[in-house]
């Protein structure tokens, strides 16, 4: 437990949005602006309750943005890393996220890049789901890097998304009613050779709790904070343990992570800002932190006005152990079509990324996909190339897991069942390892009907027999194939439509 903290202290700015230059010049850091309702009225009202210890769970959805034609999304990989970021950046204040029902993919090509805010807003209001803080990501968020609407959600630029990015962290600072330190700047470039003014004002349209009727909405005001602190519950953020900040561009820090730049407050006192601050413009290798009064701020606003994103069931486990490849390894031979990867599965995951590429460096992927199964099967390969394959676990709140060790395989020449037979049978791998199913795909006369499957081997002996029915035209077959030697097989279907017999070889026990 910790001594109470009045609500008093918190202060009132809301809407922000992150703009970011030297390093991502196309984007600015945060669209997002201004000073919440509820940040103001805080000061008025008893505290919400004493602060604990104990860690809060707050249920995110975010919304994976792809163009029309589903291309453009951010690489999962890219969106675990950042969701990794985001619980790390949390880790000190006991705030953690897990994805609410997984993400949601969209494609809208309007959305993916949108020009403007009131498309954002669009983008928002049509696809967000209730009880939980609603995350898009999308290839460019208005010329930000990031934005948050009050009534609607977060938005998040792929370029400002990763491992080592807090654009995400700053964005759920501004969803939890955290100003800018510079509120008030936004849009303004200090010059230290003019005097600084004592009072600002701003356009926050679109950034206000609720939606704006009046657009452009009036002009808010905000002190400008004092280096002594002595006007900082009414100033700026109005968060005392945030010092003054001026700087509303991405800026860089010092070994200090202090502001390069040099400023004066309205009384004449120089000082450089503080860039270890999530809630800063600083670039992201200076910040690692919320102060401890935003960390107050912010988990009163998850028990008092966003209660409903809290989770009360208690989340999975982190994953501590490493996937390993069962098959295929050490450049075994696959199927050109349907090859199977299989892994040993993780305790605590649920979740697979599983990335099959030609390239060490996995730089084009030819398989890439999430599965809750422990195998994959790879589409249509190259003929008689070597693969490298990998697999990374998570669940929902935990993404932070390395990929495995890097497996190889290679495939087989070009096989001639790549193609449907003359009466659209096709089979593959015709090679079966012991385990690995039996693609099918089968005429529409066949489907829906009952087959009897057997199997013979070379000697002619019944090895396996079973009544089938598959609907589909594409199906798979288990064969109980891991108690047969090697050699090869015959599958015979029989049904009132005919007799068909395919060759099989197994390549033998382990
Ligand atoms: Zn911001």
């Amino acid at each position: 437990m910790r001594r109470l903290i009045l609500l008093t202290a918190l202060v009132s700015l809301l809407t922000q949005a992150r703009a970011q230059e030297p390093l991502k010049p196309q984007l600015a850091p945060c669209g997002s602006l201004g000073l919440s309702d509820w940040l103001k009225e805080s000061r008025f009202r008893q505290p919400v309750q004493d602060r604990s210890e104990d860690t809060m769970w707050v249920a995110i959805k975010p919304h994976l943005l792809g163009k029309d034609s589903g291309a453009g999304r951010i690489a999962i990989e890219k969106y675990l890393d950042s969701f990794c970021q985001l619980n790390e950046d949390f880790g000190p204040s006991n705030i953690q996220f897990f994805m609410k029902d997984g993400w949601n993919l969209l494609n809208e090509t309007d959305w993916h890049v949108h020009s403007d805010i009131p498309t954002g807003i669009d983008m928002m209001l049509t696809n967000n789901v209730p009880d939980a803080l609603n995350a898009y990501f999308v290839a460019d968020p208005a010329g930000n890097c990031g934005y948050n609407l009050p009534y609607g959600g977060v938005a998040i630029a792929h370029g400002c998304s990763g491992d080592n990015d807090h654009t995400w962290a700053h964005e759920v600072g501004h969803a939890l009613n955290l100003p800018h330190p510079f509120i008030g700047w936004e849009g303004k470039l200090y010059n230290f050779n003019t005097p600084t003014p004592t009072v600002l004002t701003y356009d926050y349209t679109y950034f206000h709790d609720t939606l704006d009727t009046q657009v452009p909405a009036p002009l808010d005001t905000a002190l400008v904070e004092l280096k002594d602190g002595s006007n900082c519950a009414i100033a700026a953020d109005r968060i005392c343990d945030t010092p003054p900040d001026y700087l509303s561009y991405r800026w860089e820090c010092d070994a200090n992570n202090k502001s390069i730049t040099k400023q004066k407050d309205p009384t004449g006192a120089e000082f450089y800002s503080d860039g270890t601050l999530f809630m800063s413009y600083a670039l992201d290798q200076c910040q690692n932190r919320f102060s401890p009064e935003e960390i107050n701020i912010m988990r009163a606003t998850l028990l008092s006005e966003k209660l409903n994103w809290l989770s009360p069931e208690m989340p999975l486990e982190p994953i501590s152990a490493d996937p390993v490849a069962i098959e295929p390894v050490q450049d075994q031979l696959v199927p050109v079509t349907g090859a199977v990867l299989r892994w040993n599965a993780v305790p605590n995951a649920t979740h697979y990324l599983v990335q099959a590429s030609r390239f060490t460096n996995f730089s084009f992927k030819q398989v890439d996909v999430v599965t809750t199964d422990t195998f994959a099967i790879a589409g249509q390969l190259t003929p008689n190339l070597k693969y490298y394959w990998r697999i990374r676990p998570f669940n929902n709140r935990y993404t932070c897991a390395p990929f495995s060790t890097q497996s190889t395989f290679k495939t087989s020449m070009a096989s001639a069942t790549t193609d449907p037979d003359a009466q659209g049978w096709r089979w593959y791998p015709t090679v079966l390892s012991p385990g690995q199913s039996l693609n099918l795909e089968m005429p529409e006369s066949w489907q829906g009907s009952d087959i009897m499957c057997r199997v013979y081997n070379a000697a002619g002996q019944l090895m396996w027999q079973q009544k089938q029915r598959w609907p589909a035209r594409q199906n798979t077959l288990e064969l109980p194939s891991g108690q047969w030697p090697a050699g090869v097989y015959l599958l015979i279907l029989s049904g009132e439509q005919g007799v068909k017999a395919m060759k099989l070889t197994m390549d033998g026990g382990r």
